[in-house]
């Protein structure tokens, strides 16, 4: 039995390589994704390590080229979720004993493979599957999934060196052990690296889980499992379940061992299974950990001391990289009159540059969005605004369909800070704006904070420090990752560990000990080394 104390120091975060034409990563990356473009890969059903088609088959299709299909996958059953229970509870007698440090070398070996070999295939599936581009899928699939292994090994083993004091003749120590149960993770499609950390955490500390994968990210998806079992990971820890989340959902709520949901996508999603999960309560052997990260509708609240090239800067990247589809994206902005003429004009010089297209041409910035019904969501909002009284299309707007679910760059400005862009998740590239009188800017911004029900991400803008200070403090509750003189998106594993409160999430913080701490049972044991023999109070004796 080896008996080292291992350190795990606190990594560094995994450098974002450039891609520069020519450059060894480059050519792998265009190798890779000529390959994989060429391919129609056959997902499986992963349980207990064993693969398995059901025959009820579905597609998956590049979202800048929605004719191209790139995989077809088996969907679960019931009857495959029920099995996937069973074999995640075989695989938790021995991993949930095994020595972390044994789990930590697994996960370290991880972040070795991803930054290495699997480095193009991830990014490359990422690329054709999600249409991010070559620096959007670097930072996503490479970058932060690697971060995230790293980081979390190293917030392990903080954790497990929490230790309680000793007293007189008796030794004190916790035990973190893992639930009691599986772990279903349910995970988006807007990052590889979330779908990633929302199985691996809990795993990290011994859990097991089923995994409902979102169908729209289900090649990058199926590459992670093979670099799971590359890496060492043992059959049946991880259970890989593409199909229906409400069936997955349902069936898995309804197991006495469901010990929890690592869930992040949308609000209405997560209530639902909270709501499934509360239904079933007193079927459980624990209380069920519940942590999701959801919906936002993130902003930016410029003050008139504010340098107006910064400000435009930030609003078109922070609303327009990877289609506005970050959960963390910019999608409301207040800024005083004085400021918007020039921000606009700023803003359309930018449009004006960028180019928007397929994933594989390195010169389009913006590549298309999701699927059909994400493209029909955005074009709705925005023929709303065109019809609208109060509001107008300043910029972009345009929808094309025709290849690829194109939307363009788009600026909403309204004259109603309640206008329906500016309260509810669009998940698109469209920012919706309200320019403001600017001495009105201190009740502008208890409107900002009253305004929508998320709380996920927000940033001020202002040079003037005092006034920075008094928005800060006004717009406490209003995001959980939040920025001064920078754009809302873009927090680095080890820097800005992400998540957001109100409708927003239960704020437990990827990328974190919060997070780590929510997968975790712990057991105190104290040890009396001479065990008394009297039962008198020494004053009686
Ligand atoms: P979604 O809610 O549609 O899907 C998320 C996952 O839930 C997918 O795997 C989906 O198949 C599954 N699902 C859908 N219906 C289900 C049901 N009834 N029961 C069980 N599972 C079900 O979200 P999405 O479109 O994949 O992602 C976009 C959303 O995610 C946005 O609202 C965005 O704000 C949010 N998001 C939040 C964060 C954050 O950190 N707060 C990060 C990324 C994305």
């Amino acid at each position: 039995m080896n008996n080292s104390i291992i350190n795990f120091p606190l990594p560094a975060n995994e450098p974002v390589k450039a891609y520069m034409p020519g450059s060894p990563e480059r050519v792998a990356l265009e190798k890779e994704l000529e390959r994989q473009s060429k391919l129609v890969v056959e997902i499986p059903i992963i349980i207990g390590g064993k693969e398995i088609r059901t025959g009820d088959m579905g597609e998956v299709t590049c979202p800048h080229d929605h004719q191209h299909v790139i995989a077809r996958y088996h969907k679960v059953g019931k009857k495959e979720v029920e099995m996937a229970i069973d074999a995640a509870m075989k695989a938790w007698k021995e991993w949930s004993c095994t020595p972390w440090t044994t789990r930590a070398a697994i996960v370290m070996k991880m972040a070795e493979l991803l930054a290495t070999k699997y480095r193009p295939i991830m990014n490359a599936a990422t690329m054709l599957g999600q249409s991010k581009n070559f620096f959007q899928a670097e930072i996503d699939s490479a970058c932060e999934t690697i971060d995230f292994f790293r980081y979390n090994v190293h917030y392990a083993s903080k954790i497990y060196a929490m230790q309680p004091k000793d007293g007189v003749a008796q030794l004190n120590h916790t035990e973190y052990r893992p639930l009691e149960g599986f772990i279903l993770a349910v995970t988006p499609f807007n990052f590889t690296s979330i779908a990633s950390n929302l199985c691996m955490t809990p795993v990290l500390m011994g859990n097991v889980a089923l995994w409902k994968p979102s169908t729209t990210a289900l090649l990058s998806n199926y590459y992670l499992m093979q670099l799971y079992k590359e890496a060492g990971l043992p059959d049946g820890v991880i259970n890989f379940l593409p199909g229906s989340g409400a069936l997955i959902g349902e069936v898995a709520t309804e197991s006495k061992y469901f010990s929890g949901i690592h869930f992040t996508g949308s609000t209405a999603t997560f209530k639902s299974l909270w709501k499934q999960a509360s239904m079933n309560v007193d079927k459980y052997i624990s209380y069920p950990r519940l942590v999701g990260e959801t919906g936002g509708k993130d902003f930016i609240f410029v003050h008139p001391s504010a340098d107006p090239k910064a400000v435009a800067t930030a609003a078109f990247c922070g609303a327009y990289e990877f289609q506005g589809q970050k959960c963390s994206a910019a999608s409301r902005m207040y800024i005083p009159k004085s400021l918007w003429a020039g921000v606009l004009e700023d803003m359309k010089a930018m449009a004006a540059e960028v180019k928007m297209g397929d994933v594989m041409d390195p010169s389009n910035f913006i590549n298309a969005v999701i699927d059909k019904a994400s493209f029909d969501k955005a074009k709705s909002y925005i023929d709303f605004a065109r019809e609208a009284k109060d509001a107008e299309v300043v910029m972009g707007g345009n929808c094309d369909c025709s290849k690829g679910w194109f939307v363009e760059p788009t600026i909403i400005e309204t004259s109603n800070p309640h206008f329906k862009s500016m309260e509810e998740e669009i998940f698109a590239p469209v920012l919706t704006v309200y320019p403001y009188d600017d001495e009105k800017w201190e009740e502008v911004v208890k409107e900002c904070d009253a305004t929508s029900p998320y709380g996920l991400t927000g940033a001020v803008f202002g040079r003037d420090r005092m006034a920075v200070e008094k928005i800060t403090d006004a717009l406490r509750y209003t995001a959980g990752n939040f920025y001064i003189n920078d754009k809302p998106t873009g927090a680095v594993v080890g820097m800005q560990p992400f998540g957001g409160a109100r409708a927003s999430g239960t704020n437990d913080k990827a990328g974190g000990e919060f997070n780590l701490i929510r997968w975790i049972i712990p057991r105190v044991i104290k040890e009396t080394l001479v065990s008394p023999t009297d039962y008198r109070y020494t004053y009686m004796k």
